[in-house]
C-alpha cells in the first residue's frame, strides 16, 4: 500500500466515497506524495517522453511561432510569455535559444511559470536561471501582454466521470470496494444507458480565465495536448507508469494519471472568456507547416549517422499518423483584434 493509498482510504471512511476529480487532484497534486510533487517523471528512465524532450526541433518551431505572434502584437516590450507545466524547462529553453532569430524578443520576454511541484520548479530553476518568476496558479499571472504556450498540461488537470444506468446520471466514485457510483443530476445531458461522459470544470475555468486575460491584457496562447475535436462520450482516463499503462486505482501517486483534452469544451471556454479561438491543427499538420522536416534536414546535414537515425525517429515520433502525429491537437486562441496567426485558419 503506497503512502497516499492510506490517506485516501481514511478520507473515503471518513466522507463516503470519492469523486474521480478529488481522486486525480491528490494522486497528482498532494503536497507530500502527490505524483508530480515527488519526481522528475519524464524521459525513457522516467514513466513518459514529452514532445520537447523527444527533439530539440520542437521547441524551437514553438519559439518561432511566438516570435511571430509577438510581432503581430507589435513587438511589446516587456512581454510576458508563459508556460503552463513547464516539466523539465525543455520547451521553454528551446523557445529561448530560436527566439534569438528576432532582434529584442528574448530581451522583452519576462518569464512566468506556472508549475506546482517543487521538484520541478527546481529543475526549471537550473535550465532556465533565476531570471523566471513561478506561479501556483494562473491567478497570479500579472497584467500585460501574454504570449502562453502549454504542452501536455490540461491533461494533467482532474476531470469527473458520469455513466447512466437505467436513465439516471451516476457519477464514478472511488469508494472502499474499488470503483463505485453515486446518484448525479445532470438533467440537460443526452446519452444512452452505458455511456460514460467526462466533464472538466477545473480545466473549463483555467481556459475562460485564460480567454478574459488574452482578450483583455492582448496576446494569445498555443494549447498542445492528446485529445479530440469533438465532444463525445468515451472514457478516456488513463495511468501510466514506465512506459505502460495501468489501473487508476493501482499505486496512487506513483503514476500519471491524466484524460485526454475535449478540444471542443475548451474552445468553448476559452471563446466564452473573450478569446478568438480558431480550428485546432493536428500536431503533425502544425509541425510540418512550420517547417519540422527542413530543420531536421539540416541538423541531418551537420551529423554523423547515428544522429541522422535519432533525427529521423524523432520526426517520426512526432508526426506519425500512428505516433502522436493525429492523437495530438494543437489549438490557438488569440486577443480577438489580432490577425490570424499562421499556420492556423490556412486550408
Ligand atoms: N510541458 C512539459 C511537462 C508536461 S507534464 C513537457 O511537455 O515536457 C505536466 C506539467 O504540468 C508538470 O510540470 C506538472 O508538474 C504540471 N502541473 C500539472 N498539474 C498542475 C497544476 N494543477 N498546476 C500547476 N502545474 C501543474
Amino acid at each position: 500500500m503506497t503512502p497516499l493509498e492510506k490517506i485516501i482510504g481514511e478520507i473515503i471512511a471518513a466522507e463516503g466515497p470519492m469523486a474521480i476529480d478529488r481522486y486525480m487532484g491528490l494522486c497528482l497534486g498532494h503536497p507530500v506524495h502527490g505524483y508530480y510533487m515527488t519526481r522528475d517523471p519524464f524521459g525513457e528512465q522516467g514513466d513518459f517522453m514529452t514532445a520537447p524532450e523527444i527533439s530539440q526541433i520542437f521547441g524551437e518551431l514553438i519559439g518561432i511561432w511566438l516570435v511571430a505572434a509577438w510581432a503581430a502584437l507589435g513587438k511589446p516590450d516587456p512581454c510576458n510569455l508563459v508556460e503552463l507545466g513547464p516539466g523539465r524547462g525543455t520547451l521553454m529553453a528551446d523557445i529561448l535559444k530560436a527566439g534569438r532569430v528576432m532582434p529584442g524578443f528574448v530581451e522583452a520576454a519576462r518569464l512566468h511559470l506556472v508549475e506546482m511541484s517543487p521538484v520541478l520548479r527546481q529543475l526549471q530553476k537550473e535550465k532556465l536561471g533565476g531570471k523566471a518568476a513561478w506561479h501556483e496558479s494562473i491567478a497570479s499571472l500579472p497584467e500585460g501582454p501574454l504570449l502562453i504556450v502549454a504542452n501536455e498540461f490540461f491533461d494533467a488537470i482532474p476531470i469527473r466521470h458520469f455513466e447512466k444506468r437505467h436513465g439516471k446520471w451516476l457519477e464514478r466514485c472511488i469508494g472502499s470496494e474499488g470503483m463505485g457510483f453515486m446518484p448525479a443530476a445532470l438533467d440537460d445531458a443526452q446519452g444512452a444507458d452505458g455511456d460514460v461522459i467526462e466533464f472538466a470544470p477545473q480545466r473549463l475555468e483555467i481556459a475562460r480565465e485564460l480567454g478574459r486575460r488574452i482578450a483583455r491584457q492582448k496576446g494569445c496562447a498555443l494549447i498542445i495536448d492528446y485529445g479530440h475535436l469533438r465532444t463525445a462520450p468515451g472514457d478516456t482516463l488513463q495511468a501510466v507508469r514506465a512506459h505502460e499503462y495501468v489501473s487508476v486505482t493501482d499505486r496512487p501517486g506513483e503514476s500519471d494519471i491524466t484524460s485526454h483534452v475535449d478540444f471542443e469544451a475548451l474552445g468553448k471556454a476559452l471563446a466564452q472568456g473573450g478569446a478568438r479561438v480558431l480550428p485546432p491543427l493536428s500536431q503533425r499538420a502544425f509541425l510540418l507547416a512550420m517547417g519540422l522536416e527542413q530543420r531536421a534536414a539540416i541538423l541531418a546535414s551537420k551529423a554523423n549517422a547515428a544522429t541522422k537515425d535519432i533525427l529521423a525517429r524523432a520526426v517520426a515520433r512526432l508526426t506519425g499518423e500512428t505516433e502522436m502525429g493525429n492523437l495530438f491537437k494543437v489549438m490557438v486562441a488569440t486577443a480577438p483584434d489580432l490577425p490570424t496567426p499562421y499556420p492556423f485558419g490556412t486550408p
